[in-house]
């Protein structure tokens, strides 16, 4: 058994940016702080997203707090950039994330402490930053004779890309931006596609500057206070439209039908006796925070959400929520991991910064792109 004070899960935006925010006011990592994250490598979610996600592709990625990410190559897909980058910043901050190392549970430790364990020891500690996600828990509809269809269902947690479609007829399911990315790349080698989504999508016009960030926030975060699962941020941001979607929309391929009534072994039909027939199905229906692993500590309201007031569970101000519902985002989630830490250092009775140990701390990283030159 281990006994620390402070216990993030997590290593994606939110878990880095906790855990550099913990090592500036005085907690020692490994000592004092552990980061424990169950994917194989640095990267958070990033490193599973699909190859054609380039890092051109990706709008609005914000660096970690203390280093830049700089010109990096946007032809190289994210994943890898982002990779590189996370693991730069582990080893330049010395955060010694353990990986992998997945948490099953946190409960009550009996002491005023909470326990967590994972599958790979138990740790003790006096505050918890939660910095799971969503990614490990994809998200599909429950639509009537959906194991009935003869072809192939894949969500975006599992996208290999567009190729694997050439010459099917597919239908994408989705009003986000992940939708219109496998859309649009599908149509350039599919037989057909067709597009379905629940609502009507709202195409935004001009830069998403800081006052339109903060508004689609403030509706996440109205969810959260009253308790409501979030909705995810980039639900709420509309899809901005580029130049590559004016060319699909006049091209057709931005034609939306509403959501079917169910799935046949052929395709999918509409209640008014419209059809369609289709190879394959792509979900891109969205994420659920991961947070099963809390259940035992019972934060969750009515509702079905956890009520936070800033990063902290109203049900228990042990534990802080980073990379959820409002902070769901790079930048959201730089933000939380400083307020968590904030919080923590106020609960622990630390509340001045302590020292920072010596270390490195470049305040850029040289992606390949730069190497190379
Ligand atoms: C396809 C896609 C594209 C996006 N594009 C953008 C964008 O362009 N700009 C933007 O700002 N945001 C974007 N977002 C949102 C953004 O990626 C996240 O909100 C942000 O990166 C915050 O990450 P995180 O740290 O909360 O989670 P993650 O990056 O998911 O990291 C969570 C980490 O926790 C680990 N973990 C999970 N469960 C456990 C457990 N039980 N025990 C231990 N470890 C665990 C996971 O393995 C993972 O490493 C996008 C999201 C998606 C899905």
């Amino acid at each position: 058994m281990n006994d620390v004070e402070v216990v993030v899960v997590g290593a994606g935006q939110a878990g880095l940016s906790s855990a550099h925010h913990l090592r500036r006011s005085g907690f020692r990592p490994g000592r004092d702080f552990v980061v424990l994250d169950r994917s194989p490598r640095p990267g958070g979610a990033w490193q599973f997203r699909w190859p054609t996600l380039t890092y051109g592709r990706v709008h609005g990625m914000h660096s970690l707090p203390g280093m830049e990410l700089t010109d990096a190559d946007p032809a190289r897909p994210s994943s890898e950039v982002i990779g590189e980058y996370f693991a730069a910043y582990e080893r330049a901050f010395d955060l010694r994330v353990l990986r992998p190392v997945r948490v099953r549970a946190v409960r009550e430790a009996g002491d005023g402490r909470l326990r967590v364990e994972s599958d790979t020891g138990t740790w003790t500690t006096r505050a918890l930053i939660n910095a799971t996600g969503t990614w490990d828990r994809p998200f599909v509809p429950r639509v009537p004779g959906r194991e009935t269809f003869a072809g192939r269902q894949t969500h975006t947690v599992r996208y290999p890309g567009p190729d694997a479609f050439a010459g099917e007829r597919v239908v994408v399911v989705g009003g986000g931006t992940s939708a219109v990315q496998h859309l649009l790349e599908i149509s350039r080698v599919a037989a057909a596609t067709t597009w379905v989504t629940r609502r009507e999508p709202v195409f935004t016009e001009g830069p998403f500057d800081e006052d339109r960030g903060r508004a689609a926030v403030a509706l996440v975060e109205e969810r959260v206070r009253d308790g409501l699962p979030p909705r995810s941020v980039v639900s709420v941001t509309g899809l901005p439209m580029t130049e590559e979607m004016r060319r699909a929309r006049e091209a057709g391929v931005l034609r939306r039908l509403p959501m079917f009534a169910r799935i046949t072994p052929e395709g999918v039909e509409w209640d008014d006796g419209n059809a369609v027939a289709a190879d394959s199905i792509v979900w891109a229906t969205g994420f659920r925070p991961v947070i099963d692993h809390l259940a035992p500590l019972r934060l969750r309201e009515p509702g079905g959400g956890i009520r936070m007031t800033g990063t902290e569970a109203a049900r228990d101000p042990r534990v802080h929520l980073v990379g959820y519902g409002p902070s769901a985002s790079t930048i959201g989630a730089n933000r939380a991991g400083r307020t968590a830490v904030r919080a923590v250092r106020d609960l622990l009775g630390r509340s001045r910064p302590g020292r920072p140990e010596a270390g490195r701390r470049p305040e850029r990283v040289a992606t390949r792109k730069t190497a190379a030159r």
